[in-house]
């Protein structure tokens, strides 16, 4: 080359300066080329590491998550080479992305090893590898019905991807399940495997089942049976981490939906309307067996009556305990002089709910009304609409789905959450 290291990087991008000085004849032959300068990385400016069409640049030695300046290992390399390939970052940089990092080739899992320096990087995400056309249909397995007992084996060189997608979201939202443990290059993802955690954990360390949620092309993401991206945020660089970033389960019979935590809501709160239920890892077989239910739209333990026709109520009406009423595809009026929901019970719909004026709704612990399209609530000064609980606190009014809600003169006492992701119309 011309010019010395400094040069370089003092342009924006080396690569197009490169590229003049090598005689296009030398290039053509390859069908990608991998550009890597004498020393260490150097991360800001024209030498950083980055891809162009079907070149990649990177330094000799690299220094990423403490590891010292060391030899450039595989992972660098394959991580950059992904981008020449076309594969982005998972979730284009979004702060959301922090729980697959460790997890994935095009996020941080590039450098896993036991140096923390790529010596043995994760594997590409199964939805790059299922657009890539790389996985053969035989190991693609479709979950079109509510199932029991589905058994999960973990295969290294034939992964078995198991697709799961709700009824009511479109094409590019869904979940694909898998059973990772640690053979090959699985050894150091998400973390060192020797590390010990966690002692009631079934499945310790070893793996198990991880829940990907694609949102293409916002986003891929990983569900984690803990919620937790890292059990030491205030230096995610030097923590040992095992009993965050953890598959399932973290205990024997874990069940995950819209209402657990972690939750399988989508961005902006949208249900999924999926459960994994009893999630089970057979310590002996090293498998997972769980229950999945498509159509899910409440707390699995409860009761639910779902009715698909418009719903008026009129009489003084009331929904027993632990009872789900949920009217689908159709709309509720309201029309009564009082509606009491008893403990733990809920009113859902996934049509427009209207709310007449003078109406007393009298909640009970843990109730809530859910709403998942418009919800109108138009009480008068004179007659306004009280929602109240009967002596404990209730949970709220939830309106999903970017759903419209129209509150006019309503009173609102005793609930411990909130009224939460609605576009908020007041009239007066
Ligand atoms: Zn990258």
């Amino acid at each position: 080359m011309e010019h010395n290291k400094a040069f370089y990087d003092s342009l924006e991008e080396a690569i197009p300066k490169i590229l003049t000085e090598v005689p296009s004849s030398v290039l053509e032959p390859y069908d990608f080329i991998a550009i890597i300068y004498a020393q260490n990385t150097i991360y800001h400016g024209g030498l950083k590491p980055m891809a162009r069409e079907n070149l990649y640049i990177i330094g000799e030695k690299h220094n990423r998550l403490n590891s010292g300046e060391v030899f450039t290992h595989i992972g660098g390399h394959c991580h950059e080479f992904g981008h020449c390939l076309g594969l982005n970052h998972l979730a284009g940089g979004n702060q959301d992305s922090l729980e697959v990092d460790y997890f994935a080739l095009m996020e941080v899992g590039g450098m896993n090893g036991p140096r923390k320096n790529g010596a043995c990087p994760a594997g590409i995400n199964p939805y790059y590898k299922i657009l890539k056309n790389w996985v053969d249909d035989e190991n693609l397995h479709p979950i079109l019905d509510d199932t029991t007992g589905l058994v999960i084996r973990y295969d290294y060189f034939n992964p078995q991807y198991y697709i799961v997608k709700s009824r009511n979201y479109p094409e590019n939202k869904f979940f694909i399940l898998k059973n990772r443990l640690r053979e090959g290059f699985d050894k150091y993802t998400p973390n060192n495997f020797d590390y010990t955690g966690c002692p009631e954990d079934p499945n310790g360390n070893q793996g198990g089942l991880l829940i990907w949620q694609i949102e293409y092309p916002s986003g891929i993401h990983l569900v984690l049976a803990d919620d937790k991206i890292s059990d030491h945020p205030e230096n995610s660089l030097s923590e040992e981490r095992s009993y965050s970033l953890d598959p399932f389960p973290i205990y024997q019979n874990q069940q995950c939906n819209d209402f657990t935590i972690p939750d399988l809501k989508f961005h902006h709160d949208q249900l999924s309307f999926i459960s994994f239920k009893n999630i089970v890892w057979n310590d002996h077989t090293k498998e997972i067996i769980l229950d999945i239910d498509l159509s899910n739209l409440q707390n699995p333990l409860q009761k639910s009556v779902e009715i698909n026709f418009n719903l008026s109520l009129r009489e003084n009406f009331e929904i027993a305990s632990n009872v789900q009423l949920i009217v689908s595809n159709a709309g509720i009026t309201i029309d009564s002089d009082s509606i009491q929901l008893n403990k733990n019970s809920s009113l859902q719909c996934n049509g427009s709910m209207h709310i007449e004026q003078g109406i007393n709704f009298l909640m009970g612990k843990d109730t809530k009304i859910i709403s998942y399209f418009e919800f109108h609530a138009t009480g008068t000064k004179k007659k306004p609409i009280h929602f109240s609980s009967l002596y404990d606190n209730w949970d709220g009014i939830y309106i999903f789905n970017a759903g419209i809600a129209e509150l006019k003169n309503c009173i609102i006492q005793k609930s411990q959450q909130r009224i939460n992701q609605f576009q908020f119309r007041f009239n007066h």
